[in-house]
């Protein structure tokens, strides 16, 4: 079989055999490397010990954040191998750490403790490749299979829950039916892992190709790790610009962002999550939601707050979910690029594309005609430095103090006129501004 393997890599092997130690690939650069994927990274696992695997590579700049757990992480023409001692881990009295880390002198434990069969093979040159748990007949039919027995091996450790969606969205494999079931049934387990670890899988589930299908078939493991969500499932959207509930038209967003950045993907997933708490049906039947934009913001930010998202990715998520709905067309450009900030105003329209796309599209066609104008607008803008916010604005505070205006007055008046310079109502001129000014 050919082999794909990186210069570095190739050394590490090569340094580890020649000092008389086993070594090989292992984990996701094999498994990518049978489907025909560029691996993205390289991790070798080998029987040499951490203090062994620091002498052969002492020559090297050696990284050694995860050294209690085996792993020595030598640079290699600037590229960083993890190599790890093969393991054979102990108990899992939390559901999330191995007790201690036990070192093994055999492969065949090292692969036994990995998540999925699909990414619990091994290759080296000199042995081709060692497949103990069926993984490239797995990887064949497309199918994730933990290795083992699934019950105990999400109750040893739940984050494997989320791995299973990541991988399924990602590579688009169905789970096995054994593996499946025991997802569904322990993901009250992943109350025990850290939030930072589930919002880096869910993110990964989020981004892969194939979150709608993996998110429609496991709602009730994400309603678990969020239940602010819960209230969307099923929630009904009688209109006549919708053809779903809000639940499945937020997974026709998903589905639809473009490109599958983490802040697009989150604030696709988020982006309506305000609609269940502002329902409100007319008479003739039709759901409206007042304000879920606002009511929404508040708890995307709840949300990602107890996700410990940092701050600048709260602070653009909920912005964008504040302003999803907000009127787009090449009128009202400047207007949202001051409102959500021009850094953020390309990510606005992949959002409002997206939320379009979900909608019954006869109705929303002359919308979503209006994105790539108004984005035009926008470039047009940045090119010539337009004003778009109160410090481009081509008269200040100081010239409202000249004017006779004081406190509060100053910042509204400032305020009025910048909103008909973004409105292009008047040119960003100065005597012209102040001329407006004192009509005012
Ligand atoms: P990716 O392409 O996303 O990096 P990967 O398979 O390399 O995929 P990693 O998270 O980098 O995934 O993990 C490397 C390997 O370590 C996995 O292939 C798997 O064998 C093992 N592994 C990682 N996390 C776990 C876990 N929680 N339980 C068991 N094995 C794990
Ligand atoms: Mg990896």
């Amino acid at each position: 079989m050919q082999f794909s393997i990186s210069k570095p890599a190739k050394y590490a092997l090569d340094a580890l055999e020649a000092a008389g130690y086993e070594a090989y690939l292992v984990g996701g650069c094999v498994r990518d490397n049978l489907m025909g994927i560029p691996p993205h990274d390289y991790d070798i696992t080998t029987s040499a010990r951490p203090e062994e695997i620091k002498r052969v590579f002492s020559s090297c700049h050696l990284v050694l954040d995860g050294e209690k757990h085996g792993t020595v992480s030598p640079v290699i023409d600037g590229t960083m191998i993890e190599i790890t001692t093969f393991r054979a881990d102990g108990a899992y009295s939390d559901g999330r750490h191995p007790d201690e880390v036990r070192f093994s002198t055999r492969l065949a434990d090292d692969l036994e403790r990995r998540d999925f069969t699909v990414n619990a093979m091994a290759w080296s040159e000199k042995t081709g490749l060692v497949d103990l748990h069926g993984g490239a007949e797995d990887l064949k039919k497309g199918c994730l299979r933990a290795v083992g027995d699934p019950q105990k091996r999400f109750q040893e450790d739940a984050l494997r829950i989320l791995r299973g969606m990541r991988f399924a969205s990602r590579l688009g494999f169905e789970l096995d039916p054994a593996t499946s079931a025991a997802m569904h049934e322990l993901a009250p387990r992943l109350e025990n892992i850290s939030r930072e670890r589930i919002f880096t899988e869910l993110t990964g589930v989020l981004q892969g190709g194939h979150a709608m299908r993996v998110i429609t078939e496991y709602h009730d493991v994400l309603f678990t790790v969020i239940p602010e969500l819960f209230p969307m499932y099923m929630c009904p959207q009688k209109s006549v610009y919708h053809i779903y509930d809000v639940w499945e038209h937020t997974l026709h967003v998903l589905d639809a962002i473009e490109p599958r950045t983490p802040l697009l993907c989150w604030s696709a997933l988020l982006h309506d999550c305000g609609k269940p708490q502002t329902r409100m049906r007319d008479r003739k039947g039709y759901d409206h939601y007042p304000q879920h934009q606002q009511v929404g913001a508040r708890l995307a930010e709840r949300i990602l707050l107890s996700l410990k998202v940092s701050n600048a990715f709260l602070k653009d998520a909920c912005t964008l979910v504040m302003h999803h709905d907000d009127e787009v067309n090449p009128a009202t450009a400047k207007l949202l690029m001051y409102r959500v900030g021009p850094e953020r105003f390309e990510a606005l329209m992949s959002l409002r594309r997206a939320d379009l796309m979900g909608h019954y599209l006869p109705k929303v066609q002359k919308e979503l005609d209006a994105i790539p104008s108004a984005l035009e607008r926008y470039q047009q803008a940045v090119q010539e430095h337009e004003c778009v916010s109160l410090k481009d604005l081509a008269v200040n505070g100081d010239d409202m103090m000249s004017l006779g205006l004081q406190g509060p007055d100053i910042r509204e008046t400032l305020e009025q006129l910048l909103m008909m310079v973004l409105k292009d109502e008047v040119p960003n001129d100065r005597d012209i501004l102040l001329d407006r000014a004192r009509q005012l």
